[in-house]
């Protein structure tokens, strides 16, 4: 690997990092030589995704809706591996359903796991991402971070945010050598997209056909923007959200 992209040395927290796309950016950390704390709710997932990894990888079981959790896993970082350098919030959730029949539960669940769990832990990593030199915040937005769609307001209005925050926090801490950047996802394979592909048979083809890639995107995929953002080579790149979609976003 590259000196540009060597992160030896430097630790990361990559929330929603036991499967799909946080387990994908997890790799590419891993493999420029960063140390890669995941987190998840599901044991299991976790010591699975932790055998993936290999090396000195760990994993906390966090809820990233418990405000508490948010603090801990910020905390036990920093007491088993000494120092946070990345900070990846990943972690999301999508609960489908049209505006007039959403119900409160849902929005909470959905802004507080996609949203306010980033505010929570960037809220408790700024000190020790300060103290890095050369702190990074990589949020997980969406292409629903652009556009709108039927069935998707509480995600959208989350992802809408989660570009939004990345901003301000770009703007916030850039003096103190932090940059603050947002991917933005098209269609990607993984546990959360197999419910939607369940409850509309067309969707596989119709997201091939509107890709200019002509695929769906996979977890691996997702290696290399983890490892350009995490390192020294993005240092003057800051407030920005890359979309990682194959072009889907780009067509018109
Ligand atoms: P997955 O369902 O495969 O992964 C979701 C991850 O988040 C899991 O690791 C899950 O772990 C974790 N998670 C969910 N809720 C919580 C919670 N309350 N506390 C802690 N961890 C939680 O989905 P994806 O990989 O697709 O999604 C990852 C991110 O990518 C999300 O932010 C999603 O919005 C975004 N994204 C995905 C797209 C896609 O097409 N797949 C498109 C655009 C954005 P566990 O279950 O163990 O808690």
């Amino acid at each position: 690997m590259t000196a540009l992209f060597d992160l030896s040395g430097r630790v990361a927290l990559v929330t929603g990092g036991n499967g799909g796309i946080g387990l994908g950016l997890a790799q590419g950390l891993a493999e420029c030589g960063a140390r890669v704390v995941i987190t998840g709710r599901n044991a299991e997932k976790n010591a699975a995704a932790v055998a993936a990894l290999g090396g000195d990888a760990l994993a906390l079981v966090v809820d990233v809706t418990d405000r508490a959790g948010c603090d801990r896993a910020v905390a036990e970082v920093l007491r088993l591996a000494g120092r946070l350098d990345i900070l990846v919030n990943n972690a999301g959730t999508n609960i489908r359903q049209p505006p007039e029949a959403i119900t409160d539960e849902a929005w909470d669940t959905v802004l507080n796991t996609n949203l306010t769990s980033m505010m929570r832990l960037c809220r408790a990593a700024y000190p020790a991402l300060k103290a890095s030199g050369h702190g990074r915040v990589i949020n997980n937005g969406s292409m629903m971070s652009i556009f709108g769609g039927p069935q998707h307001v509480s995600y959208g209005a989350s992802k809408g945010g989660v570009v939004q925050l990345t901003k301000s926090l770009a703007v916030a801490w850039s003096g103190d050598g932090i940059t603050c950047n947002a991917i933005l996802p098209g269609w990607i394979e993984t546990e959360l997209t197999v419910g939607a592909q369940r409850d509309n048979p067309a969707l596989h083809d119709s997201v091939i056909a509107r890709t200019p890639a002509g695929v769906w995107g996979k977890p691996a995929d997702f290696r290399g923007i983890a490892a350009f953002l995490a390192s020294d080579a993005a240092a003057f790149v800051t407030g920005t959200a890359i979309p990682v979609d194959g072009g889907y976003s780009a067509r018109g």
